[in-house]
């Protein structure tokens, strides 16, 4: 397992602080899903429980290392939430069990707990605590993927890090490395997933890929038709609202077409399309589609036990009224 290229240079930063021993004994991460914090996180801790470490390198044979490897290290405990699970109080009580017991290996002891938007209201305050005394040796890393500043106590105890996604180049750099599609299909796969490689990388080798493509495919011919309807059994699935977001993005790519601001399209492989939006319609025609869309995807979203098919109608109808889909050039 390799250190993403854009992970090396914190692995160093947060590294140099332990080698200099003024390493903060809480580090929380803030940062975004798709980056591969989690890795980090992992090379961090590695170096941390190596018995001989070289310089900012884990040696890879001692103890230490080898029960790492193994993934068995008595003293690096990962505290993950089931999908929607909050952490309550009662994981508090674990971690402080783990960390106020010697250390099992006679070093560090390392909590990673991620998601600390997932702490509750008493967990956090019981983790003040922990934080405010730890024992010795201990080390934390926290991640916040949402910055909501949920427990802004709790984070002034912490270092902060933020982590933010790689330049585009890079990304992008490492994509086409990672995958055998053409670069302007990485480069879409990036802009559609905010610029997270990792993200970019699952969508794009991927069932979902196809099934965008197929998507637009499928899009396109109802417009050659004159019949929006035809979209109607690839809309109306589980996932109905990712397909009205690429329909979004796709009319949001239509806009800047429009108003010649190409450098920054996102589905950069679907031109054809973006050209023959941008040429029948206004931007204004455009953005009132888009807002239809949105509204559409809230009620999907918001209202429980909501017919989908029949929303999904009526906003096809719709949106054939507001393109004058009659009368459309093909
Ligand atoms: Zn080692």
């Amino acid at each position: 397992m390799k250190l993403y290229p854009w992970l090396i240079k914190p692995y160093n930063n947060i590294v140099q602080q332990h080698i200099k021993k003024k390493a903060h004994h809480a580090v929380l991460i803030k940062t975004q899903r798709g980056i591969g914090v989690s890795l980090l996180i992992w090379f961090i801790s590695r170096w941390i429980l190596c018995l001989k470490p070289v310089g900012t390198k884990f040696c890879n044979e001692c103890h230490g290392c080898k029960l790492m490897s193994f993934k068995s290290h008595p003293d690096w405990y990962y505290f993950q939430s089931e999908k929607n699970n909050f952490f309550n109080i009662d994981y508090i009580r674990i971690i402080n069990e783990k960390i106020f017991t010697c250390s099992r290996q006679g070093g560090s002891k390392i909590i990673f707990l991620p998601d600390t938007e997932k702490l509750t209201e008493s967990a956090a305050n019981a983790f003040l605590k922990t934080l405010e005394e730890p024992p010795k040796r201990t080390w934390f890393f926290l991640v916040d993927y949402k910055n909501l500043n949920l427990h802004s106590t709790l984070n002034s105890r912490c270092l902060i890090y933020q982590l933010f996604a790689p330049d585009e180049k890079d990304s992008l750099n490492w994509l086409k490395n990672n995958t055998d599609k053409k670069n302007r299909s990485c480069l879409t796969a990036l802009r559609i997933n905010q610029g997270l490689p990792i993200s970019a990388k699952k969508f794009i080798n991927g069932e979902i890929w196809i099934e965008r493509i197929n998507f637009y495919k499928c899009l396109f011919n109802a417009f050659k038709n004159k019949n929006l309807l035809n979209i109607l059994p690839k809309l109306n699935k589980k996932n109905s609202t990712i397909q009205i977001n690429w329909i979004c993005f796709l009319l949001l790519d239509s806009i800047k077409f429009n108003l010649n601001q190409k450098k920054h399209l996102i589905n950069l492989d679907q031109i054809k399309l973006i050209q023959f939006l941008s040429f029948n319609y206004t931007h204004v025609i455009l953005d009132i589609s888009i807002r239809t869309w949105m509204k559409c995807q809230y009620r999907l979203i918001q209202i429980s036990g909501i017919n989908h098919e029949l929303l999904l109608l009526e906003q096809l109808l719709k949106w054939e009224k507001i393109l004058n889909i009659e009368f459309l050039q093909t």
